[in-house]
C-alpha cells in the first residue's frame, strides 16, 4: 500500500500548460517543472517551461530543445533556487492517462543516472468538447517516482491561486523569452486540499518494457481501437491495470431504453489474441475467429453486433 502524494502548483502554470496542450491536438508536446519537494516529499512546482522553438514533436513521442531547457534551468536556479523537479508531456487524444511503459523507462533510467531519489511526471490529456469545435478539454495528472521503487504513485492536485512569484518575476525581468503559450483555463484536474488526509492507492504499478501498447505500431493500433470505440458509442473511457494491462470501457444505448456497459480488455499477447469483452459484469468472452493482422476494431464491433443479434 502506498500513500497518494500531492503536488502544488500556482493555477496559472496550469493554464499555461493547457494553453501549451492546445496548440498540438494531435501531437505530443512538452516541457520541464521546476521548484522544489517540501518535508514529506510533495514537490512544489513554481515554474512550468514549456517547448522550447527546437522541440521535436511526434504522435507519440516528444524531444524538448536541449538548449532551451539549459538556458531555462540556470536562470531558474542561480536567480531563484529552483530544481529541475520532473517533466511533462502531453499524450494529446490517445486517451492514456498515465504514463507509458516507454515514458516510466526513460524516467527509471535518468533516476539511475544522475542519482536523483526522485521526480515528477505529469501527462496531459486533450478531448474536443462534444459537438463544439475547437474547444478542449485538458486533463493534467501528476505521478511520481522514487529511486527506490519501481513504480509509481499517482497523485492529486493542490492548487494555489492566481500566479506564481517567479513567473511574475522572469516576466518582469523579461527572461525567458519565446516559450509563452496563450492560457487557457480549459484544463481540468485531480484536486485535494493542504488539509485533507493523504488517500491510499492500489497495488503498486511495476514497470515492464515489453508491453504491447509500448511499442509504436501498438499504440497505433491501440489510438485506432479507442477512436473509432469513442466515436460508435457512449462515454469510452481507457484504464490501465496494476499488472499494466490496458482495458476500455464504454456505454451502448439498446433500443429499449437501457444502457449496456461494455469492458473490453487487451492481453498481454494482444493483438494476437483476441481481446475479452465483458457486458454488464456478465461473463467475458472472446471475439470469434480472432485474427491479429487486420482491422482489430471492426473485428470487435462484429463481435458486439453478433451479441446484440443473438439476444
Ligand atoms: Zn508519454
Amino acid at each position: 500500500m502506498q500513500t497518494q502524494f500531492k503536488t502544488l502548483i500556482y493555477e496559472e502554470e496550469l493554464d499555461r500548460i493547457a494553453g501549451w496542450v492546445e496548440e498540438y491536438p494531435d501531437l505530443e508536446t512538452g516541457g520541464d517543472l521546476f521548484g522544489f519537494w517540501t518535508h514529506s516529499g510533495a514537490p512544489v512546482v513554481q515554474y512550468v517551461l514549456g517547448p522550447g522553438s527546437g522541440s521535436r514533436h511526434n504522435s507519440a513521442s516528444f524531444y524538448q530543445d536541449r538548449d532551451h531547457l539549459i538556458k531555462a534551468g540556470e536562470i531558474l536556479r542561480n536567480k531563484h533556487g529552483l530544481q529541475h523537479i520532473g517533466e511533462w508531456h502531453s499524450h494529446h487524444q490517445m486517451g492514456l492517462a498515465e504514463p507509458s511503459g516507454g515514458d516510466s523507462n526513460t524516467v527509471i533510467r535518468a533516476l539511475q543516472r544522475y542519482n536523483f531519489p526522485r521526480f515528477l511526471l505529469c501527462i496531459a490529456n486533450i478531448r474536443s468538447i462534444a459537438g463544439i469545435i475547437k474547444k478542449w478539454n485538458v486533463n493534467v495528472g501528476c505521478f511520481l517516482y522514487s529511486s527506490h521503487q519501481a513504480n509509481y504513485q499517482a497523485g492529486a492536485w493542490v492548487v494555489l491561486p492566481g500566479e506564481s512569484p517567479i513567473r511574475s518575476n522572469v516576466k518582469w525581468r523579461n527572461e525567458l523569452r519565446g516559450t509563452n503559450s496563450r492560457p487557457s483555463k480549459n484544463w481540468t484536474v485531480d484536486k485535494t486540499t493542504l488539509e485533507e488526509e493523504p488517500l491510499v492507492t492500489t497495488e503498486p504499478i511495476e514497470v515492464s518494457d515489453k508491453l504491447w501498447y509500448s511499442s509504436q505500431q501498438g499504440q497505433s493500433i491501440l489510438k485506432d481501437i479507442f477512436d473509432k470505440i469513442q466515436r460508435k458509442f457512449q462515454q469510452c473511457e481507457m484504464f490501465q491495470t496494476n499488472e499494466q494491462r490496458i482495458y476500455l470501457t464504454f456505454e451502448s444505448q439498446c433500443k429499449d431504453g437501457y444502457v449496456d456497459r461494455w469492458r473490453v480488455e487487451f492481453p498481454e499477447n494482444f493483438p494476437e489474441i483476441s481481446p475479452q469483452l465483458h457486458v454488464n459484469n456478465e461473463n467475458p468472452f472472446m471475439v470469434k475467429d480472432w485474427s491479429g493482422n487486420y482491422n482489430h476494431f471492426q473485428q470487435i464491433e462484429n463481435c458486439i453486433d453478433r451479441h446484440y443479434n443473438q439476444r
